[in-house]
């Protein structure tokens, strides 16, 4: 996901740019806006910590670009693009260093598994109202 502050900001050319310029296939992509029911289901993993509210209410706040990208290796060499969560540990180059506002805002999600990334994709792609 490009999320809402890459998005208000003007960032969605560019990181797709360098999305494409590191070898990913976009295979499905849209825009899209999570309500709070989706965002709280996306990040459920997360219900129990202090910043869910926060990043509830960031994630619903405007519109995102969902897509599933196709690569060998891909959702290491994309956490790799990204860079870390926080953007002040982020290498040089990455999309959160170039583009990530703060560690609560920073400008987009990678899946952490194939099989996160399988279950997230049917719930962008599939329809969320299974979930
Ligand atoms: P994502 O899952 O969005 O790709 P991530 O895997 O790098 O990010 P997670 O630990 O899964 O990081 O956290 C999910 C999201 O929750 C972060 O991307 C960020 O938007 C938010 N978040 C994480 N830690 C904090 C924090 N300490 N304060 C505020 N928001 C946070
Ligand atoms: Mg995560």
């Amino acid at each position: 996901m490009i999320k809402p502050d890459a998005v208000e900001a003007g960032h969605i050319g560019a990181i797709l740019e360098k999305i494409n310029a590191s070898g990913f296939k976009i295979v499905a992509m849209k825009l899209t806006q999570l309500s709070q029911r989706d965002a709280e289901t996306f990040y459920a993993v997360h219900k129990e910590r202090p910043f869910f509210g926060e990043l509830v209410e960031f994630m619903t706040r405007g519109p995102i670009v969902a897509a599933v990208l196709e690569k060998e290796n891909a959702v290491e060499d994309f956490r790799t693009l990204i860079g870390a969560t926080n953007p002040a540990d982020a290498a040089e180059g990455t999309i959160r260093k170039m583009y990530a506002k703060s560690v609560g805002e920073n400008a987009v999600h990678g899946s952490d598994s194939d099989e996160n990334a399988e279950i997230e994709s049917n719930f962008h792609f599939a329809g969320r109202e299974q979930f």
